[in-house]
C-alpha cells in the first residue's frame, strides 16, 4: 500500500466514525426533544445535538466523498501502485516525463512509445 493509498483509507475510515457519530447525535437530539415536555433545557440540548449531527454528516460525507474521489494519478509502476481506481505511468523514453500507461505518444516531445 503506497502513502496515496494509505491516506485515502485513513481518510475514509475518518469519515466513517464521524457519520456513526453523527447518528448516534441525531437519535440522541431526537429523543431530547422527544422527551423534553417543555423543558428549555432538554429542547436546547436536542437541538444542539441535531445540529452537530447535521454539521458531522456533512464533514463525514465530504471525508468518505474525498477519499474515494481521489484519483491516485501521481502513481507509478515503480511504486507498486497497481491498485485498481488508479493510473499507472510510465516514462517516455526520449525525454523521461511520466505520462499515463495508455498514452502511446509522449505529450512532450511526441516520441513514439509503443513497445
Ligand atoms: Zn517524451
Amino acid at each position: 500500500m503506497n502513502l496515496i493509498e494509505k491516506r485515502k483509507s485513513q481518510l475514509k475510515n475518518l469519515g466513517i466514525i464521524l457519520l456513526v457519530i453523527s447518528a448516534l447525535a441525531l437519535v440522541g437530539g431526537i429523543l431530547m426533544l422527544a422527551l423534553a415536555k417543555g423543558s428549555a433545557g432538554l429542547i436546547i440540548g436536542g437541538i444542539v445535538l441535531l445540529v452537530a449531527a447535521v454539521a458531522g454528516v456533512v464533514v463525514g460525507v465530504i471525508f468518505t466523498w474525498t477519499s474515494s474521489a481521489v484519483q491516485a494519478t501521481q502513481g507509478s509502476i515503480a511504486e507498486g501502485n497497481l491498485g485498481k481506481g488508479t493510473v499507472n505511468m510510465h516514462k517516455c523514453s526520449n525525454c523521461g516525463v511520466e505520462i499515463p500507461e495508455e498514452r502511446t505518444i509522449c505529450e512532450k516531445c511526441e516520441e513514439n512509445l509503443k513497445p
